[in-house]
């Protein structure tokens, strides 16, 4: 549905084609060896991907399908298996929150949404206060179908309104109108106070500064405490990315961008939202915590088409963490978990390098930035002080006011955040470059934030190199 901002920034951190040595299948270890036991009760955030929409929007490449007839049972049926396998291939012991994206999950039923919930308490501890929430289009979020959403378990809704002026709206392609935006919001936050969120996109062909502020406002007028702003990505193979490219549609100059985001920042922060993350604002403490799990690098299980998770599959013998994504079609994925348990498409081990990227990359998309206490949970032998404290990139940054480091840890100032796209390059070098150095400055492979690093590391991983595990077999 919205553009995703923390996956936008995991592009650095993306599973890699290539990598180390040869591929390990899965089932392949040794049945004597033993898989270690988590040192501490494991927890992870949990993404369920619905991958059907009604119609194909403009500028959208996800990973969504218009079908004539969707079979909801085998997909919900499959869902469920899925998640059954990988929670019991993770072990992890509690799902911290619950995020039902695609797609258009909002069309799915609420008995589908139910019983894929009741799997996973059923499997596992998911506290009562967990966040669930689903994404809504304002085309599918009636107030009885929210009601069921709500009967079923979600807690808290993201509806994708995008827009508030309804020639945009036809030239994203989106199916509601403004007005049935605003019902949408005004019945979800009758059912979900306080947990609703609203995704609005800027950007876009055309568009002033002024009509985007004008917009914004109104927004504000009727939303709730969270909202995600994304600049909208002319993605290849989209109609609207043809247009514009074909020169039907004016390219949006990078100026223009930059000042549409600085105004909003500055409009949001004057209505009391804090700036949490580089897309994202909350007030009244209306963070999204699913969300915080990912730029926090937590653990993270994907289920259903296309979905990208990051585990450590210790019921399958592995140590490390991996980043797996699951088939992207949803027939295939489909037969894939009905033969084996899931439909893991790829795994790759992620290196202790590429952890403390993924660390590093999407860590200082929030506010608070990296702390100290976490950085050290993945990297205990080298500080935020031994990579970023010498001379060099980090500390010209901090001179020139964008980057602050100091005891709480490393975080971007104001400024810096919405340059933060510009300054990653720099510190992943300076990230790289001290990683490099000969041991004993190389820390040991971390599993997971608070894992001891015992026994973390193999051969593949001290190259740095991610090693990719091609052969995906085993399962339930
Ligand atoms: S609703 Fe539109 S933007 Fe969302 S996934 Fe479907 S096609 Fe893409």
């Amino acid at each position: 549905m919205a553009v995703r901002g923390w996956w936008r920034a995991a592009a650095i951190a993306a599973v890699r084609p290539g990598g180390g040595g040869p591929g390990r299948a899965l089932g392949s270890a040794p049945e004597s060896e033993p898989a270690p036991e988590p040192a501490a009760p494991a927890t992870a955030a949990l993404y369920v991907h619905w991958p059907y929409c009604r119609k194909r929007c403009s500028y959208c490449n996800f990973n969504k399908y218009v079908v004539p007839a969707v079979d909801e049972a085998a997909m919900g049926a499959c869902l469920v298996r899925e998640t059954r396998t990988l929670l019991r291939l993770s072990r992890v012991q509690s799902i911290t929150s619950v995020f039902f994206g695609g797609g258009t999950p909002s069309l799915a039923s609420p008995h589908t949404v139910g019983a894929l919930l009741e799997a996973v308490a059923g499997a596992v501890h998911l506290p009562t206060s967990a966040e669930v929430t689903l994404e809504a289009n304002p085309s599918s979020a009636g107030t009885s179908h929210l009601a069921g959403f709500k009967a079923a378990g979600v807690n808290r809704l993201s509806i994708g309104v995008q827009s508030l002026d309804d020639a945009e709206l036809r030239l994203l392609g989106r199916e509601h109108t403004a007005a049935e935006a605003r019902s949408a919001v005004e019945a979800a936050r009758g059912l979900f106070p306080g947990r609703t969120s609203i995704d609005l996109l800027f950007g876009l062909p055309g568009q002033s500064c002024g009509a985007w502020a004008k917009g914004l406002e109104e927004a504000l007028g009727f939303c709730d405490d969270h909202i995600s702003l994304y600049q909208l990505t002319l993605e290849r193979g989209t109609a609207l990315a043809a247009q514009v490219w074909g020169g039907a549609l004016p390219t949006p100059p990078q100026d223009l961008l930059a000042d549409m985001y600085q105004t909003a920042c500055t409009m949001l922060v004057a209505a009391g939202f804090r700036h949490y993350e580089v897309s994202n604002f909350a007030r009244k403490g209306a963070l999204s915590t699913h969300n915080l799990s990912y730029w926090q690098a937590e653990q993270y299980i994907g289920v259903g088409p296309g979905a990208h998770g990051r585990f450590v599959p210790w019921g399958e013998g592995g140590r490390s963490r991996e980043a797996r994504v699951q088939t992207l079609e949803p027939d295939a994925w489909m037969q894939e978990v009905q033969r084996q348990g899931h439909g893991t498409r790829r795994r790759v081990v992620l290196s202790p390098l590429e952890q403390m990227e993924e660390v590093l990359a999407l860590g200082l998309r929030m506010d608070e930035g990296i702390t100290a206490e976490r950085w050290g949970h993945f990297s205990p032998h080298l500080s935020l002080q031994d990579v970023f404290g010498g001379p060099g990139e980090a500390k010209e940054l901090q001179q020139q006011g964008w980057l602050v480091l100091d005891d709480r840890g490393l975080r971007c100032s104001r400024e810096g955040l919405a340059l933060l796209d510009s300054l990653l390059p720099g510190l992943l070098c300076q990230l790289q470059q001290c990683w490099a150095l000969p041991a004993p400055r190389v820390a040991p492979s971390h599993g997971s934030p608070g894992r001891s690093p015992a026994g973390d590391r193999d051969g593949g991983e001290a190259t740095g190199h991610s090693r990719v595990l091609e052969a995906v077999t085993g399962g339930e």
